[in-house]
């Protein structure tokens, strides 16, 4: 059966814009950004494969320079989504500035043949490699299987990309949509097969997304936005660990506010609610980025100090305690205090349960002592 270019490329422009229109049908609207980003770049896509065909018997130029910029503009949406997904990329500014470049570069010189075909094609390769090197960094174990495929997917259509420039800069064998060239087939097939396969591995990304989504909600206390109990001992117990592996000095910490109950009695639950949500924005506010924060049960809170002994502990709280009276009045309408136990990791000690134990012995000993203090475990 003789392949022909031109209808693979077709059923490729129109198996893009059905996935495009099928996205936001089966992804609903209440979608993360990457997931939009994801959609738009299926779409822009669309518009590039169906514009090159056009462009064959219709405004050369005006069509073929929109489909190099959509082709483009879709691999920068691409790139936007693996950001969301996986944090900073590398090479962001290079990549805008060859989104922009390609089609401008194309258009400009577009009356010299050799110089457009070469020009957009090599552009569009190193594009295609700067998003293939995007899923890379940093490696993360749980998603490298999506993150693999897809950068596979890139680097063959790169491959096909640099090959179609090659022909079409250095050779005068450039293949049109109409003469039968291998290289044209190759490129019509894998970039077939590059669009399933990639649209399975950003279908994945989407699902790690959500599941990614659940567990963060299931570690997050709902109240206040501090990790749960459960988020807290989870993230808790492997910090300990890594301190007590590498001899690292750590600091726990209770805190309970005080007659919390009273608050309650006197100024309504709702006010209450207010009251454990100003004290965990202060206390998260006033702990460094790398500490950890936990709403451990109803008006208690534990943190974890990395790095840090008990001075860091007295200062934490003496800054705390400072914030606290300064706004408690002012956005509660009464004065709230709570009282602290502190207790330092000791050499040998690896059990989170029990670091803080010592740190909940100090604090009932700071509740008995009078309330509104810190006390330090011995
Ligand atoms: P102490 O100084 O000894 O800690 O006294 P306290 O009143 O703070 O301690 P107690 O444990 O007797 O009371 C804790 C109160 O916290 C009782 C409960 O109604 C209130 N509480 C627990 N969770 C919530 C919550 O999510 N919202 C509100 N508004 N109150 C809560
Ligand atoms: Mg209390
Ligand atoms: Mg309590």
């Amino acid at each position: 059966m003789p392949l022909d270019f031109l209808t693979l490329m077709t059923v490729m422009a129109a198996n893009l814009f059905m996935i495009s229109a099928a996205l936001p049908l089966i992804m609903g609207r209440d979608v993360s950004r990457a997931a939009r980003n994801m959609q738009a770049s299926m779409l822009l896509q669309a518009v590039a494969w169906s514009t090159i065909i056009a462009s064959a018997t219709l405004w050369d130029q005006a069509l073929s320079t929109l489909s190099i910029a959509c082709n483009a503009a879709a691999q920068w949406m691409l790139y936007r989504a693996l950001e969301e997904w996986l944090g900073p990329r590398p090479l962001r500014r290079v990549l805008l500035v060859l989104v922009i470049a390609a089609p401008l570069g194309y258009t400009l010189g577009f009356g010299h043949y050799a110089w457009r075909v070469g020009w957009a094609n090599f552009l569009m390769a190193t594009i295609l490699c700067i998003v293939a090197r995007a899923t890379l960094a940093p490696v993360v174990e749980a998603n490298l299987r999506w993150r693999s495929l897809l950068m596979g997917c890139l680097l063959t259509s790169a491959a096909f990309t640099l090959a179609r420039g090659m022909l079409g800069a250095f050779t005068d064998q450039y293949p049109s949509f109409r003469t039968p060239h291998p290289v044209n087939l190759a490129a019509a097939v894998a970039t077939n097969v590059s669009l399933v396969l990639g649209t399975v591995a950003l279908l994945v990304a989407w699902r790690s997304e959500a599941e990614h989504k659940l567990r963060t909600l299931a570690m997050t206390d709902g109240l206040t936005g501090v990790l749960n109990r459960r988020g807290f001992t989870t993230q808790g117990s492997s910090l300990l660990a890594h301190a007590a592996r590498h001899q690292l000095p750590m600091t726990a910490m209770m805190l309970d506010l005080d007659h919390f109950k009273q608050v309650n009695d006197t100024h309504g639950h709702e006010a209450g609610d207010r009251a454990l949500q100003l004290f965990a924005r202060l206390l998260g506010d006033t702990c460094r980025s790398g500490d950890l924060v936990g709403r451990l049960g109803g008006e208690e809170f534990g943190v974890l100090l990395l790095h840090n002994s008990a001075p860091a502990g007295l200062a934490l709280d003496r800054r705390l305690r400072r914030r606290l009276h300064a706004v408690s009045v002012a956005e509660l309408g009464f004065a709230l205090d709570y009282s602290a136990g502190m207790a330092v990791l000791q050499p040998g000690e690896a059990d989170l349960a029990e670091l803080m134990a010592r740190a909940d012995g100090a604090l009932y000993a700071a509740k008995t002592a009078g309330r509104g203090r810190l006390v330090a475990a011995e």
